[in-house]
């Protein structure tokens, strides 16, 4: 008897095509392979053709990136550069801290600078901390 086990329902199988298997250098069975789930090696422009499908499917980039074997902010580069080969989006910086900020006494103390509002400022995120274990302010 050739049983199935509980919880092992048919899952949807994605095709990067039903009627080619190449497209030019793309290896159309490979990238099939790669949308479901199976390890395969794809070269740069396959990853890319698999991702932007996956990205279509709606799935997000931490999972397309571990489908294919890249990962997510190389995704991310390929989609914010329209799905071609491109460098990653770097994160974003966060702005300078400025005064009022728990993280500008931190720099006040090292330019050895006196600052009242700053420092009540990280009292308070100490007391925060404390009592939340975070330093944050709460969201209002
Ligand atoms: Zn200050």
């Amino acid at each position: 008897m050739n049983g199935n086990r509980i919880g092992t329902g048919q899952r949807e199988r994605l095709y990067a095509s039903t009627t080619a298997t190449f497209d030019g250098d793309l290896d159309l069975i490979a990238i099939e392979y790669a949308l479901n789930g199976e390890p395969v090696k794809l070269t740069i422009p396959e990853k890319i053709h698999a991702a932007r499908i996956l990205e279509s499917r709606g799935m997000d980039l931490t999972s397309i990136g571990h489908r294919i074997g890249s990962d997510r902010s190389t995704v991310a580069g390929w989609k914010a550069s329209d799905w071609k080969p491109g460098k990653p989006v770097p994160k974003p910086k966060r702005p300078p801290a400025e005064c009022g900020e728990a993280r500008m006494y931190r720099q006040h103390l090292a330019r050895g600078e006196k600052c009242d509002i700053c420092k009540a400022a990280n009292a308070a995120a100490d007391r925060r901390y404390r009592l939340t274990g975070s330093r944050k302010e709460a969201a209002a």
